[in-house]
């Protein structure tokens, strides 16, 4: 039998997404056991992360703080002065988009409610409640599914930069599959019942291992099958 014509190019063939379940396994390993613990009201959670988008979660905080003190009610929010507002939101950068955007998302809200309790929507299916959140003004995948995921304790999986990359690193979505085009991506692979420990291990691990500029592969667990790495052996 003769042999089959190779060349360099086809030997050298793309290494396989890493499998889902392997992630979780050797990442739980050095960042595990992950418990979910509820963090704030769904709609606090909501304006938190709005204030979170294109800043640090520090300055985002600073801001949040700063907000619940000179407008200590969502009702204050939607009756002070845009520019009030945006004053109160200083530290966490954008002020006047995010201001503006606040106080749409709390008019929306108590117009479709009458009330700012949002606590009903972890009873819904998990798309209609994204379609609630994501229906609301300047609201996104990622916004919804955090609240969702941490607030409301839903099986949604949040998309952020660190996991976005992380996730192209590891061969689970494609170069070219934006943060918010991930979303579905990603709750496809995982099962509903991993994705809070997931996104919490993917993020920490983005963090600390694989970070932006320089990933520390010779550190990772995943580095003999992760198809990024730098220090796989062959
Ligand atoms: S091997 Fe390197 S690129 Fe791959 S996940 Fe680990 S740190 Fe990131």
């Amino acid at each position: 039998m003769s042999a089959r014509p190779t060349n360099r190019r086809s030997r050298r063939r793309k290494q396989p997404a890493v499998a889902i379940a392997l992630v979780q396994q050797r990442l739980s390993g050095i960042y595990g056991p992950v418990v979910w613990r509820p963090r704030m009201a769904a709609l606090d959670e909501l304006i938190f992360t709005v204030l979170t988008q294109h800043t640090s979660d520090l300055n985002a905080e600073r801001a949040y703080d700063s907000l619940r003190k000179k407008l200590p009610t969502w009702g204050e929010v939607i009756e002070a002065d845009t520019v009030t507002v945006a004053n109160a939101i200083r530290h966490g950068g954008l002020a006047n988009q995010k201001s503006e955007r606040i106080q749409k998302i709390l008019v929306e809200i108590l117009k479709r409610l009458g009330h700012f309790e949002l606590e009903f929507l972890a009873d819904l299916p998990l798309e209609e409640t994204r379609q609630w959140f994501t229906s609301l003004p300047g609201v996104g995948p990622k916004t919804a599914a955090v609240v969702m995921a941490f607030s409301l304790k839903m099986p949604a999986f949040p998309v952020d930069t660190h996991i976005h990359r992380v996730s192209i690193r590891l061969g689970l979505i494609d170069q070219k599959t934006t943060a918010d085009q991930a979303h579905p991506i990603m709750e496809s692979l995982i099962p509903e019942d991993d994705r809070y420990n997931m996104h919490v291990l993917l993020i920490t691990h983005g963090r600390q291992i694989c970070k932006a500029r320089i990933p520390h592969c010779d550190t990772c667990p995943l580095t003999t099958e992760c198809p990024a790495s730098t220090t796989r052996r062959s």
